[in-house]
């Protein structure tokens, strides 16, 4: 990506219905706002666009993309290519629900120039969908990758979760054996995040539920690495495993601190020294309440060319550093790398900063030594 092009996130909030450990921007039974909120959204890509930058990336997510009906979505698409330029291989995503997805819909995709489909697929076992609340079974999961590739996708994700309640080594095994079965492409494995306020959370505090130990969950975490190196995948940031060359462009832009502008209710856009992010409530964002700005100051940037491209296997590129920030990694961190360096928690070679296995493992504790 040249450093002129620019990437996109546009947010859809509205879902079939709220999982349980969900606590995204994203809203169950407003289907009725739909027609008015594309409405906001598309004078939203039109006062947005007056730019020259050409897209490198379009990223669709939500909430439930493919909750939209297929002429709502036909017209975000077309606001986005009339208002935009993008690149000819400008990859192009778009976040499905299982369940949800119809041909027509899929149809309309491709044809607005989405390239590539990620599906929350999350788990096989019937238990497990029906605690998290989701609204599939996994044979919808298969039916809608099939779907996709008679529509001609070929290149798709499947989001899988880790750490669940009751959920064991033998559940991921036969998740991830189920979800190969799909030949994805791409397969992001995300362990589990309780968070506040979700109905989750109230599950486990009054005892409905408890979460596997911590071992278990590295457990669960190595055998998804290892079942995935073996099967042709890489490894290229710690949830996120490719097959060459289908590593997911948008989010690695993001982890190189690329900018993007983010468009819809929620979303969040970052331009020079701005991180912006629009109202999460629906009414605010309907009725035309403005943005957030923060403000990044230099150190702040720079802490976030470490922390963001730490996440990724490659790590962060001290040649890319300087250019983005005008001084080297040493100037800006100095004898701060030595401690993390002596522990093998990180690495310095070949021009990259990265972490180790170890590092990995202890992310958190190393970037503090970054602060
Ligand atoms: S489908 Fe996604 S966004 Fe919607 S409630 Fe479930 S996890 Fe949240």
């Amino acid at each position: 990506m040249s450093p002129n092009t620019l990437g996109l996130y546009v947010h859809i909030p509205f879902c079939a219905r709220k999982c349980t450990y969900c606590d995204f921007a994203s809203f169950a039974g407003l289907e009725q706002e739909m027609p008015r909120y594309i409405r906001r959204l598309q004078a939203e890509i039109a006062q947005k666009s007056e730019t020259d930058r050409e897209i490198a990336t379009l990223f669709i997510g939500g909430g439930t993309p493919s909750l939209l009906p297929p002429q709502l979505m036909k017209q975000i698409l077309s606001s986005l290519h009339q208002h935009f330029r993008f690149l000819p291989d400008a990859e192009c995503s778009c976040e499905c629900n299982p369940g949800t997805v119809t041909k027509e819909f899929l149809a309309v995709l491709k044809e607005g120039g989405i390239n590539r489909l990620s599906f929350g697929a999350q788990a096989s076992q019937p238990r497990l969908l029906q605690m998290l609340g989701r609204i599939h079974t996994w044979d919808q999961v298969a039916a809608s990758v099939a779907l996709a590739r008679e529509t001609g996708f070929d290149n798709i994700n499947l989001d899988l979760m880790l750490g669940l309640p009751t959920q064991t080594i033998k559940d991921v095994k036969e998740t991830l054996l189920q979800a190969l079965v799909l030949s994805p492409q791409h397969l992001s494995c995300y362990g589990l995040i309780v968070e506040d306020g979700t109905e989750m959370q109230r599950q486990i505090h009054s005892g409905v539920w408890a979460l596997p130990d911590e071992e278990t969950e590295r457990d669960m975490y190595e055998l998804c690495r290892e079942t995935l190196l073996e099967n042709g995948f890489a490894q290229y940031e710690i949830s996120n495993f490719a097959l060459p060359g289908f590593a997911c462009r948008h989010n690695v832009d993001c982890w190189r601190r690329k900018e993007y502008l983010g468009l819809g209710s929620a979303a969040c856009g970052f331009v020079g020294s701005i991180r912006y992010q629009n109202p999460p409530s629906l009414t605010d964002y309907l009725n035309g309440v403005p943005a957030e700005e923060t403000f990044i100051s230099p150190a702040d940037a720079r802490f976030e060319s470490i922390m963001l491209g730490l996440r990724m296997m490659e790590g962060v590129s001290e040649d890319a550093f300087y250019r983005m920030h005008g001084v080297t990694v040493d100037q800006a961190f100095g004898n701060k790398l030595q401690k993390p360096i002596a522990e093998g928690l990180l690495l310095r070679e070949n021009g990259f900063l990265r972490l180790t296995r170890r590092g990995m493992d202890v992310q958190n504790r190393v970037l503090v030594e970054f602060l």
